[in-house]
């Protein structure tokens, strides 16, 4: 039996039906989105704004813990930057337990929900135990990331990463011997992983490549042959490009800058998910874009660490796809990502509205350019099947409050703008995900607990 839902305005690819009215089938997935409801039928009514939920490519949900534990100085430590900041990372790193690994990763995924995104990304390298010991079953930690994501509720495109080099020529050390597998121990892993799926139609396998300084181009290859061979349609993920020493490190070792190199020694299609790719010259920017991948940008997470600015608006006009995620989670809020995102270009370029082009002389917004480019890029990096409130798709709905601060007096022409550009107050007020209602008046039910466990890990870890 499907249920009817009444909207004030249903978000379409290109505009809005107002009213508009979705049916979504008891499998959770959406059976027709339309201006009048199928005659005879009851609806539900839902006052507000229907829009999809956002599918975020880039999590890695342990870092939650670290947020605001990194932000000072000392005179060991006067310039930071990434790499400082990564060794931070590492002493957390030693400690995390499975335990405290899930229910940092629940908090997580919890707060990601309650502001719209209904899907993520995790890329996923904590494999074993300090040390480098594998737990007596190696996907130990793999499966505490989907128990965290079973309790909260949301689609998880889990990502093993392939880490097993501490930089080009260099091996694994410390911390890092947490993360490192062979390709056939990595393979394993996803093998495993893809076995847990069944009764979870929410969760997909895929698998990353930590780097190029993480892996030999023989170890990607043999990796991704491996992955082919399971799953041909599977996602690909890859942090690339995120600093110029990073940039320098591929381009002296393997002689081409790390997206070029790429794009002619593996050959990026739409599986591909390119997270960062901060810094690319114009050839990597048209190469990209054509290809079909996905440029994982994570504003925030970017900002903090100092990185760069990615070239949004020439990637964005070569026609590039491009997705947010909250990578190390400063925030766990779309608005905050895609604000960011367009102000920082703002502020660099000294000019107003630099993602929106115009066309056809109608007003272009910022914020429906923003939203719908970042929803049709998550959900091409996630496989998740949502995407758009259309027939056929995953029934992943979030509806806006017209009654929050930020969306007082706005109608469907300036609510995007109003939600990711103009307010603070979260307007997400329910949250659906395949049909099932997970946040209703902005109460998901297991949020009491999930805090009260992430409390306990939080002083188990820090103290
Ligand atoms: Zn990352």
């Amino acid at each position: 039996m499907s249920t009817i839902y009444a909207v004030d305005h249903l978000h379409q690819p290109g505009g809005w039906l107002s009213p508009g009215f979705l049916e979504v089938g008891a499998e959770g997935t959406i059976l027709s989105a339309a201006s009048a409801p199928p005659p005879g039928r009851a609806v539900e009514r839902l006052a507000g704004f229907a829009v999809p939920g956002m599918a975020n490519l880039h999590s890695h949900a342990f870092q939650r813990a670290l947020a605001g534990r990194t932000e000072f100085v000392t005179a060991a430590r006067a310039e930071d930057n990434l790499w400082t900041w990564r060794q931070e990372m590492y002493r957390l790193v030693d400690r995390l337990t499975p335990g405290t690994l899930e229910a940092i990763a629940a908090l997580v995924y919890l707060e990601m929900l309650r502001f719209g995104m209904t899907s993520v990304c995790e890329f996923h390298y904590v494999h074993h135990q300090p040390g480098g010991r594998p737990h007596a079953d190696p996907a130990e930690m793999s499966d505490r990331i989907i128990a965290a994501a079973d309790r909260a509720g949301l689609g998880l495109t889990l990502l093993p990463v392939l880490y097993a080099h501490g930089g080009i020529g260099r091996p694994v050390e410390g911390a890092q011997l947490r993360f490192a597998n062979g390709v056939d121990g990595l393979l394993r892993i996803v093998e495993t992983l893809r076995s847990r799926r069944a009764g979870r139609p929410a969760l997909r396998v895929g698998l990353a490549l930590h780097s190029l300084r993480a892996v030999t181009p023989a170890e990607a290859r043999a990796a991704l042959e491996g992955m082919r061979a399971m799953d041909p349609a599977a996602r690909l993920h890859i942090h690339v490009s995120e600093t110029t020493h990073e940039v320098a490190e591929v381009e002296s070792g393997l002689g081409a800058r790390p997206v070029r190199w790429l794009l002619d020694n593996l050959g990026l299609d739409e599986r591909w998910c390119l997270v960062h790719a901060t810094h690319l010259d114009a050839s990597e920017v048209a190469g990209a874009a054509a290809s079909g991948a996905v440029a994982g940008l994570c504003p925030l997470t970017e900002a903090t660490m100092g990185d760069g600015f990615f070239p949004l608006p020439e990637y964005h006009g070569a026609g590039g796809a491009w997705g947010i995620g909250t990578d190390s989670h400063y925030s766990a809020a779309t608005a905050e990502e895609l604000r960011i995102l367009e102000c920082g270009k703002r502020l660099q370029l000294r000019r107003r509205n630099v993602i929106a082009r115009p066309h056809d002389g109608a007003p272009v917004h910022s914020g429906r350019v923003l939203f719908d480019t970042a929803l049709a890029g998550g959900d091409r990096a996630a496989a998740q099947g949502g995407g758009a409130l259309l027939p056929g798709r995953r029934a992943d709905v979030v509806i806006l409050d017209p009654d929050s601060h930020p969306l007082l007096g706005h109608g469907p022409d300036t609510v995007l703008d109003a939600w990711l550009l103009g307010g603070t107050d979260n307007p997400v007020r329910d949250v659906m995900v395949a049909g099932r209602w997970l946040i209703r008046d902005r109460r998901h039910p297991e949020e009491e607990r999930i805090r009260a466990d992430y409390r306990v890990a939080a002083r188990t870890l820090f103290g």
